[in-house]
């Protein structure tokens, strides 16, 4: 299947790029007012104390900063970085030979923290809350346990799903941040920052439109504005205004709401085949030929911000600016009894 332009995950190649866009300090982080502030109370503390950072969890949707706010927090605490993720980890030894290799208040970022297996876990716990590492080593009746004192590290975990996450683990952190959509302001911010550090001549209204169709996500804004980029100068001069840009978007087929082809396929589906619901995520991932996880995480986030998409207990709902976005007629006596009792 082709890489989807608006696909707030990470794709091939543009790791490279990203470093090059990736703020560097709190002052060049943009939005998240609430998390950075909390996050600048925090780090004061700590060095103030002079001890690492209490353990951090961070967790919202994909492309947001999650990676970026724990580079951040390693230069304002003027450390070192070590990033994995949880699918990576996959025996306790591979965990064991990171944490021992870490030094006195380094960060350890693990992505995808709620993929870690259970063995995996039960090593990470001690070594938390006591900085240490129980290990046994050899096998049969000659097995031992030994324990290892750890350095004072700092945890950073990421997860697109927190409820994934187990109470254990979610308990150990001392901290915890959720990361939100961005406002269009903060997305204008950063489609600017971006523009400048690529060379890229773009004017207020070019930025707007970028901005505001960006899905609230920078990795997003930040592919688009490549995107737009080149139609720039291959279509005209080279600069991003407002028509380039509607032309270039227009081309990628990305609406003015910022939802693409396969997000409308979503609704469409919802409406056309399931009367807009409820309906089942696995029914949905069936006859979009889709991953369950993939509709979870990367579509449903944003277009239930949106209000375009409701979760019911019952399943998943499109709501009637679903309908009205799409064109289509909305009819309140199709709606399944429980959504019209909702309404009185
Ligand atoms: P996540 O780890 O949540 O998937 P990343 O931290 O990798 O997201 O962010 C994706 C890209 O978005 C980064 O390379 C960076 O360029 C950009 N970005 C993220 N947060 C910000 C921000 N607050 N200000 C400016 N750019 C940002």
């Amino acid at each position: 299947m082709p890489e989807r332009i608006l696909s707030s995950e990470l794709q091939s190649e543009e790791a490279s790029i990203e470093q090059n866009l990736r703020p560097r300090n709190l002052s060049e982080y943009i939005g998240q007012r609430r998390v950075i502030e909390n996050l600048q109370v925090a780090l004061e503390a700590a060095q103030g104390r002079g001890e690492p950072l209490d353990h951090v969890l961070l967790y919202g949707p994909p492309g947001l900063g999650k990676t970026t706010l724990a580079h951040v927090i390693a230069a304002e605490m003027g450390v070192n970085v070590k990033i994995t993720s949880g699918p990576v980890i996959e025996r306790p030894g591979d965990l064991a030979a990171i944490l021992t290799n870490l030094r006195q208040g380094d960060i350890l970022f693990v992505d995808e923290v709620h993929r870690l297996s259970r063995t995996v876990e039960e090593i990470l716990y001690p070594a938390m809350e006591d900085f240490c590492l129980d290990l046994m080593i050899g096998k049969g009746p000659a097995a031992r346990s030994i324990r290892l004192n750890l350095p004072h590290f700092t945890l950073i975990g990421a997860t697109t799903r927190i409820a994934l996450l187990t109470s254990p683990l979610r308990e150990r952190f001392g901290v915890m941040y959720r990361l939100d959509f961005y406002d269009v302001e903060a997305m204008q911010a950063i489609v600017q920052r971006s523009a400048s550090i690529l060379g890229v001549p773009i004017d207020e209204e070019g930025t707007y439109e970028i901005a505001s169709r960006a899905r609230g996500t920078p990795r997003v804004a930040n592919r688009l504005l490549k995107r737009v980029r080149d139609y720039a100068e291959v279509r005209g001069e080279g600069v991003i205004d407002q028509e380039t840009a509607r032309a270039a978007l227009e081309m990628l087929e990305v609406d003015e709401l910022g939802l693409d082809v396969s997000d409308r396929r979503v609704l469409q589906t919802m409406i056309d085949k399931f009367d807009g619901g409820p309906v089942g995520l696995e029914t949905m991932a069936a006859a979009l030929s889709e991953d369950a996880d993939t509709i979870m995480d990367v579509y449903e986030p944003y277009l239930i911000q949106l209000g375009f998409v409701e979760r019911t207990p019952r399943g998943r709902m499109a709501t009637r600016r679903a309908y009205e976005h799409l064109g289509v007629p909305y009819s309140e006596s199709d709606q399944p009894p429980s959504k019209q009792e909702s309404l009185f």
